[in-house]
């Protein structure tokens, strides 16, 4: 066993096989945890937020902890100055651990990783002394999916809600815009993965606590496949499956460089996919109007109590 896993890294399927003591891999981060930004945030789906309209206006955000780098790097990344630039300031597990009480002090209703995957091992860490220090809210591992089954297992038992995206199904579309053509395999087995530990999702009160929530973000011309990602989702792990339908695409970043997507997403696009997700009789979803960055609308029945 590896004394020290980012050196060689290879914790998700880019395998660089650097030693990120030395030179960061292609996710652009060395072997210091970065986060830049940790906040109460009220724009995540609303069982996440707190801002369902089936609970009593317990409105106290989600507590998002935002990590610097990403081993993606979509070309229409909305956060690259996070992603891709570098922003943020390096910290300890121990400051990790401490930024995870302080959010569930200042009230947020979980703690929300967002883009942890290239910092796996750190963050486990910081996790489980969270857990013997007493965090008691839910954990939320959001993520790309791109990455290693063998790398989530490490994670079973220390989250309770995985929220990670399912971006493309079509390999030539996933290479030309993230340069990952094997991402369409490598996120359906991540997700049968996160399945398997926390099952589907469970919301008491209006507030998630445990389950899987897939977002599937809808990209102009639906060039990533997203009716194929819900026929996917169905017949793999059913139509109570929750799922969120994002319609905030824009075309950030370098997207202008590709003209197919350098436009925002069609009112008719996100209908037509809104349409073959009720079709297939999915059960639990959320969805958006299209160019809203927030305002998730809770679709079907939220509360399984
Ligand atoms: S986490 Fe970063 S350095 Fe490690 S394999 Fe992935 S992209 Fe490469």
């Amino acid at each position: 066993m590896n004394a020290n896993p980012l050196a060689p890294c290879l914790l998700c399927p880019r395998a660089c096989g650097v030693d990120r003591t030395q030179k960061p891999g292609l996710c652009g981060m060395g072997a210091n945890l970065r986060v830049a930004l940790a906040q109460l945030h009220v724009g995540e789906e609303p069982c996440l937020s707190g801002t369902t309209p089936l609970e009593t206006g317990d409105v106290r955000g989600s507590g998002t902890i935002f990590f610097s780098g990403c081993n993606l790097r979509c070309v229409y990344c909305q956060n690259h100055d996070i992603s891709m630039g570098g922003l943020g300031h390096d910290l300890s597990e121990d400051d990790l651990t401490a930024m995870m009480l302080e959010l569930e002090l200042a009230g947020a209703h979980n703690v929300n990783l967002v883009t942890p995957t290239h910092f796996t091992p750190l963050v486990r860490q910081a996790l489980i002394q969270a857990r013997a220090n007493g965090l008691t809210i839910p954990v939320v591992w959001n993520s790309s999916a791109y990455e290693t089954v063998e790398t989530l297992r490490t994670l079973d038992g220390l989250v309770d809600i995985y929220l990670p995206d399912l971006r493309y199904m079509d390999a030539k579309a996933a290479a030309r815009y993230s340069g990952a053509p094997d991402y369409p395999e490598v996120a359906c087995a991540a997700i049968q993965e996160m399945h398997r530990q926390v099952g589907r999702l469970v919301v008491e009160k209006g507030l998630a606590r445990r389950g899987l929530i897939i977002r599937l973000l809808v990209l102009p011309g639906n060039l990533g496949r997203t009716d194929l990602a819900l026929d996917w989702i169905a017949a793999n792990l059913g139509t109570g499956t929750a799922i969120s339908l994002m319609g905030q695409y824009y075309p950030a970043h370098r997207a202008h460089e590709f003209p197919e997507i350098d436009r925002c997403l069609k009112p008719i696009e996100y209908a037509s996919l809104r349409r073959h997700m009720e079709k297939l009789g999915f059960e639990n979803g959320f969805v958006q109007r299209v160019g809203s960055s927030a305002a998730f609308t809770p679709d079907f029945r939220q509360d399984r109590d």
